[in-house]
């Protein structure tokens, strides 16, 4: 897949439609656009197209994720961040997500197969 073509290289970060809780150079955390069965669903991405983030990079963007997690989550008793793994959509430009916990999610199954993370609020 090419840049041109990559779905999260194409996302407008500035528009209104998206709903975007932070961007700097680096990265962006936003809503993801299907939330699988979730309240919230959201995801930091690397905002330049690489599969393999640096290591200066992958620790902002999971601070950035954590931070605005602990602000959307507020009324969850914690949240799950997902590992980059075999089922993610946009396998080459590196994200990772986070969701709260229901039970009835469209993807418990595939989430119950993901590495992932628990954070208690
Ligand atoms: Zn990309």
């Amino acid at each position: 897949m090419t840049k041109t073509k990559c779905k999260l290289c194409v996302i407008d970060l500035n528009s209104k439609t998206e709903k975007i809780y932070h961007k700097d150079n680096m990265c962006a955390v936003l809503d993801t656009i299907d939330k699988k069965g979730h309240c919230n669903r959201v995801m930091v991405m690397l905002l330049r197209h690489s599969e393999f983030p640096t290591q200066l990079e992958e620790r902002h963007c999971r601070k950035m994720l954590r931070i605005v997690c602990n602000y959307i989550f507020i009324n969850e008793p914690g949240y799950w961040i997902q590992e980059p793994s075999r089922f993610v959509s946009i396998p080459n430009h590196w994200h990772i997500i986070a969701s709260d916990e229901r039970k009835f999610a469209s993807d418990s199954v595939q989430l119950s197969k993901t590495p992932k993370t628990w954070f208690s609020i």
